[in-house]
């Protein structure tokens, strides 16, 4: 069954400019940028221009040039922001896709985070 992608999500409509958003980086096929309730002191959501739904979507469907170009932007984000590991103290990745994943937002994101320790992945109790 196809991937269903609704066009009015709110990253959908950042892309369209509908909605400012706190720009990390641009490039031909990704932006990052701030997430609006930043969970830690770095927190910023990688996203692909295109429209994919989640990262089993992206990965499966996207052209190389747009996978390329979304992990390259997230090295450069983890860089700039000083959470890279040649410098930094490292980060978290994370991607949320459907209801077990509990996630808001239905366009392919990945969260960075990091800035200070961030603790367990998961609590215990919820396995
Ligand atoms: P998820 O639960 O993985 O779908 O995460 C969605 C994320 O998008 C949450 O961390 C929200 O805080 C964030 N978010 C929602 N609306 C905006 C917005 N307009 N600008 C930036 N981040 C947003």
């Amino acid at each position: 069954m196809p991937y269903a992608y609704d066009a009015q999500n709110i990253f959908a409509r950042i892309l369209r400019g509908e909605i400012p958003n706190k720009t990390v980086l641009e490039t031909a096929h990704t932006l990052a940028f701030h997430d609006i309730q930043p969970q830690a002191p770095v927190h910023v959501l990688v996203i692909p221009k295109g429209a994919y739904v989640s990262y089993d979507h992206f990965a499966s469907e996207a052209t190389d040039a747009e996978i390329v170009d979304f992990n390259r932007t997230v090295a450069e984000v983890c860089r700039m922001t000083g959470v890279h590991l040649g410098s930094g103290e490292g980060f978290r990745a994370i991607t949320n896709a459907g209801a077990h994943g509990v996630q808001e937002v239905p366009h392919y994101h990945l969260h960075i985070l990091g800035g200070r320790p961030l603790g367990r992945m998961l609590a215990r109790s919820e396995s």
